[in-house]
């Protein structure tokens, strides 16, 4: 009976939390590690301040500056099989700049993040099954920046738009988000292209992410205040008996949460700022709503949350990563961002 109720209790959202190493320029610069996951138990952490421990968090897995893509990864696997279970899943990376938010969804070419490792693992589930079932999957990949939604993966919209073969739709630059009648959430006219292969996943993932800094004038900057979502479909069949089944992930790396005083920032990167700020205290008042199991979720108060309507809430499950830096210069940030994520849990 105890178990049913922690179970009920923390419903269908995870959070992990983790912490980048220190780089090199804060090494030289002899700065000091703020966070300890030494002396705490399994899925602890301690903040330090001025030498003394500060607040202890916990999440329901913390990774320290050592773990690595795989370490990570091991712990986002259940949620590549309820995808194909036929839930609806989002994973998402919250933060400040910095912490490691690309790092844990995009990572590099030769330590792949959660984005392609969980595409990967769908393909290897996929044919452990394909006696039984027959899948087809497309992934979109668009932005929301200044609460407009960008089809990453459209012609015109970069420089060598995704392969005409893996396309299925034409789609217009900028989009809305309208609702179907059958209550999905959908945007209209977004290009889904038709991935059969891993090879194929990553031409996918590498257009979408070329495509992100095109049009800006300063790549990270833009990347840093622009929410980059990969939304993958599954089409499922059972074939023994016919039934299908159809799910929805959301790979989702959010716009940075530092706080930038309004003070001194004006005209267009201030309208940038608020909508930030609107759009992430929209995603932690839906999910602290579904926590608590609120009668309302307030679902459209931002491009984001409205969009992951689907995928949050009701019987999908949620992953959040809190990404965090290790520098004591940065400590304010971190407690803001552990604060945060203790508020959804
Ligand atoms: P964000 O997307 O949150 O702004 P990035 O993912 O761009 O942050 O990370 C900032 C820098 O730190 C990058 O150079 C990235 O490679 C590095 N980095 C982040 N997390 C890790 C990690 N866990 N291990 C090694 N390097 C990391
Ligand atoms: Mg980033």
């Amino acid at each position: 009976e105890l178990y049913n109720k922690v179970l009920e209790l923390k419903g269908n959202i995870r959070v992990f939390c983790r912490c980048r190493p220190l780089n090199s320029e804060e090494t030289a610069a002899g700065s000091v590690m703020a966070v300890d996951f030494e002396s705490v138990r399994d899925g602890e952490l301690t903040v330090i301040s001025n030498g003394a421990p500060k607040k202890t968090f916990k999440f329901d897995a913390v990774f320290g500056p050592q773990a690595d893509q795989v370490d990570v990864f091991q712990d986002t696997v259940p949620f590549a099989n309820s995808v194909l279970d036929g839930y609806n899943v989002c994973i998402f990376a919250y933060g400040q700049t910095g912490t490691g938010k690309t790092f844990t969804m995009e990572g590099t070419k030769e330590a792949r993040g959660v984005n392609f490792r969980t595409l990967e693992e769908l393909f290897h589930i996929i044919k452990e099954r394909e006696k039984l079932y027959r899948y087809d999957i497309s992934v979109s990949v668009l932005e929301v920046y200044n609460e407009q939604i960008r089809d990453l993966l459209a012609a015109g919209s970069q420089p060598g738009a995704v392969s005409k073969r893996l396309v299925n739709m034409v789609s217009q630059r900028w989009l809305e988000v309208r609702q179907a009648g059958e209550g999905m959430h959908h945007v209209p006219g977004l290009v889904e292209a038709h991935v059969n292969n891993i090879s194929e996943v990553w031409e996918v993932l590498q257009t979408g992410s070329n495509a992100r800094a095109v049009g800006s004038t300063n790549a990270n900057d833009h990347s840093s205040r622009s929410h980059c979502m990969h939304c993958v479909m599954v089409r499922g069949e059972n074939l023994l008996n016919g039934e299908c089944t159809k799910s929805k992930l959301w790979l989702v790396d959010l716009a940075g949460s530092e706080r930038v005083a309004k003070t001194e920032v004006q005209g267009e990167r201030l309208k940038e700022t608020q909508n930030i700020n609107r759009s992430l205290s929209a995603l932690g008042d839906v999910i602290s709503a579904l926590a608590t199991k609120s009668p309302h979720i307030p679902f459209r108060n931002s491009k984001l949350t409205h969009l992951l309507q689907d995928s949050l809430g009701g019987d999908s499950k949620t992953l959040m990563f809190v990404q965090i830096s290790p520098n004591e210069n940065d400590l304010s940030e971190t407690l803001c961002s552990l604060n945060f994520a203790s508020r959804v849990r």
